[in-house]
């Protein structure tokens, strides 16, 4: 299995290229941007981190306003007023148990301490944490939303009715070291344009000779045929 999966990351490296790692930002930063982008498109998300920021120039500012406040900040990004309400609870979290309105102490904790700590909270799932360890810290660590447990699940790397949580504990178990960043944006592009989740377009797929998903849809049509 680690040997397809080497060639699944070779041949979408081939495809989409290998993806550099930008600058880290603050993980605060990283983990409010995350929360907004849940259940809206990265244009909207975008739109709505921007706004706050404007609205609000310190994380400071966000922890003392009202939520209707941060809500009207945020709308363009949908779910406003749950998103305002979470974001107000987890901010006031992080200066109870980090003194202060920055999340860099967790870039030096052990992956999985980070991981229990903030799983525990409100908005904050397994996929959400692990983008800001991989993102901001710079952690070797797949961040596993839809596409990637949908690719996964086709290419037959994780059984198929894996969960997120399952996928998650599979893949970073399986994963060659360092290829986790690469990865995860190269199965973002490929679930986006190629292998998506309603009209894939098999018959220009870079990875087909591993897909068990494709395989099987041919066995189906031959046996109605
Ligand atoms: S062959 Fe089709 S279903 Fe299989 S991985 Fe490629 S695009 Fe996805």
């Amino acid at each position: 299995m680690e040997q397809k999966i080497s060639k699944v990351i070779e041949l979408l490296e081939n495809e989409f290229g290998v993806p550099h790692r930008r600058p880290a930002e603050e993980p605060l930063d990283t983990l409010i941007r995350t929360i907004l982008s849940q259940n809206t498109t990265d244009t909207n998300s975008g739109r709505a981190y921007h706004s706050l920021r404007r609205r609000f120039p310190t994380w400071e500012d966000v922890l003392g306003a009202e939520p209707a406040q941060i809500a009207a900040a945020i709308r363009v990004g949908g779910l406003a007023e749950q998103k305002a309400v979470r974001i107000k609870a987890l901010l006031g979290w992080i200066k109870e148990n980090y003194g202060q309105l920055s999340l860099k102490p967790i870039c030096d904790m052990e992956t999985e301490e980070v991981i229990s700590a903030f799983c525990q909270l409100k908005g904050v799932g397994l996929k959400t944490i692990s983008v800001v360890l991989c993102f901001a810290c710079g952690r070797d660590i797949l961040p596993v939303d839809t596409h990637v447990v949908r690719i996964c699940r086709r290419l037959g790397l994780v059984p198929e009715e894996s969960s997120a949580e399952k996928t998650h504990r599979i893949m970073n178990r399986l994963l060659p070291p360092g290829k986790a960043y690469s990865f995860h944006l190269n199965l973002l592009k490929f679930g986006r344009t190629i292998c998506r989740a309603r009209n894939s377009r098999c018959q220009i797929c870079p990875v087909q000779q591993y897909c068990v998903y494709v395989v099987k849809k041919r066995v189906v049509k031959c046996r109605r045929g």
